[in-house]
């Protein structure tokens, strides 16, 4: 059974029901006050008769006798009248009851002579007639019984009217609250269908792009949009995140495969080379076998940063201890010093570090900071200056490392971070192109921010950003 079936179907019970109690105890209500009202002009007659009515005797010359005025004279059209004596003998009877009599059963007479009034309903020709016997008194004995009768078929027919009517009535209350109760139940789920519209498009497509368009005011369809609506938007984000996870994959196992290729055809035409001349031509065979050398030593650099950032990938996280700063700098700085070669290297740290201590991973720390220093090496003439610096201020340590090289162009300088990224005036220097993104994720585990400056011909300067884990006084 749909919901929407069932709104109508509870909406309709409970107006049926409400209708029913209502026109039940309006039924009721009017039928008892109707015999109330009728009841109460009855007994006000019986008194105004019974006023009139005289009783003679017994004496001497004749026996008791009711004396009744005409009892037309009370002039109620539509009331009867009856006196009879105890035995249930007619005595009197008003004249618009003309050859009828009103009946009167052995019970009526039996309570009548012990001096109760009370009603009763009659039948007489085919008429319901509400009945008030009233006992006439005469020296504390029952002399006889009044009668006095009114129709109630008028009201009956009336009550009979008033009851079709109200069947009538609430049937066509029923059927509208029906019509009315589907109606709604439609509009009010129609929403709700327009949701599973949307839903149904977006599963069959894989649109993710699509939304549930509400318009309507923030209730609970609108808030139940809302959410779908924003857990659409995480899908989608997880969904395109997955994508360019794949993508970057498929672009780094492609890349992977260029770069080891390179080499290895290096390699192999030196090795044909050897095989061909090496026993003949030393210095060919001295020549190749350095390429052979240097081929290998660059794919051996590349698969070790490879399983650095596999293993970043593989989400990795570093193991953090505090380390003083100085320290790290020092020891960075001596390795410096023997890559340094004929560049003039100097490095500075400030007073201010002395007991300023980091979260880090030494041997990670120390990794970052020499690709920036290899890469200033690299990347600056023999005459250049490269410059390592650490200032502390604050709750950050700043490193920076400078060179005098050949620059960065403006137009690469958000690209040099990705991976394989080389720029074009850089490749006849060397290298994999990994460097930097094996930094940025170093950087990114130890909260740092990593960021460069540069400009062409003149040098670039790396900076990288620590939060301070505390700063130790003696
Ligand atoms: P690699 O140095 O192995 O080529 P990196 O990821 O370390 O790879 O660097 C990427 C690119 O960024 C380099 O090829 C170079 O073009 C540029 N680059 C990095 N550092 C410097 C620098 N100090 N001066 C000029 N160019 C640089």
């Amino acid at each position: 059974m749909t919901v929407r079936l069932k709104l109508t179907l509870w909406y309709s019970a409970v107006v049926s029901l409400t209708l029913i109690a209502f026109s039940f105890i309006l039924y009721t209500f009017l039928s008892y006050s109707m015999v109330q009202e009728i009841d109460r002009e009855l007994a006000g007659r019986a008194v105004g008769v019974v006023r009139s009515i005289k009783v003679v005797g017994p004496n001497w010359f004749r026996q008791q006798q009711i004396v009744l005025p005409d009892v037309d004279v009370f002039g109620y059209p539509n009331t009867y009248l009856q006196v009879v004596d105890p035995y249930g003998r007619l005595v009197a009877k008003s004249s618009n009851l003309s050859n009828q009599t009103l009946p009167l059963s052995e019970d009526t007479l039996k309570l009548g002579v012990t001096g109760q009034s009370f009603y009763e309903w009659l039948q007489v020709g085919g008429q319901r007639i509400r009945t008030y016997n009233y006992p006439l008194m005469a020296e504390h004995r029952v002399v006889g019984l009044l009668q006095v009768g009114q129709p109630f078929s008028g009201i009956q027919a009336a009550l009979n009217r008033l009851k079709w009517l109200l069947w009538l009535l609430s049937g066509l209350m029923i059927l509208a609250a029906g019509s009315i109760g589907w109606w709604l139940a439609r509009t009010a789920l129609r929403p709700v269908e327009e949701i599973t519209k949307t839903a149904a498009l977006i599963r069959q497509e894989l649109n993710l792009h699509q939304r549930i368009a509400w318009e309507g005011p923030n209730d609970e369809l609108g808030r139940l949009s809302a959410t779908l609506n924003g857990m659409l938007d995480s899908l989608e984000a997880a969904y395109r995140e997955l994508e360019e996870s794949h993508a970057a994959q498929r672009r780094f196992v492609a890349d992977v495969s260029h770069e080891l290729k390179t080499p290895l055809t290096t390699i192999r035409g030196n090795i044909d080379l050897l095989r061909k001349m090496g026993d003949e031509h030393p210095a060919i065979r001295q020549e190749a076998l350095a390429d052979i050398a240097s081929e290998a030593e660059r794919m051996s650099r590349l698969v070790s940063d490879m399983l650095v950032l596999a293993r970043a990938d593989a989400g990795l996280t570093l193991s953090l201890q505090p380390l003083p700063v100085v320290q790290i700098l020092q020891q960075v700085g001596r390795q410096a010093k023997i890559l340094a070669g004929q560049i003039n290297f100097k490095i500075d740290i400030d007073e201010r570090c002395k007991d300023t201590y980091i979260m880090a991973d030494p041997d990670y720390v120390k990794q970052l900071l020499l690709i920036l220093l290899d890469n200033a090496f690299k990347f600056t003439p023999p005459a250049g200056t490269v410059e390592l610096s650490v200032a502390c201020g604050g709750d950050r340590v700043q490193v920076l490392v400078k060179d005098t090289g050949m620059g960065i162009d403006p137009g690469e300088l958000n690209r040099i971070f990705e991976r394989f990224y080389r720029s074009d005036k850089s490749r006849p220097v060397g290298g994999t192109g990994l460097g930097l993104s094996i930094a940025k994720w170093i950087a990114e585990q130890h909260r740092a921010e990593i960021s460069v400056e540069s400009e062409l011909k003149k040098g670039s300067v790396f900076k990288v950003t620590f939060p301070v884990l505390k700063q130790m006084h003696e």
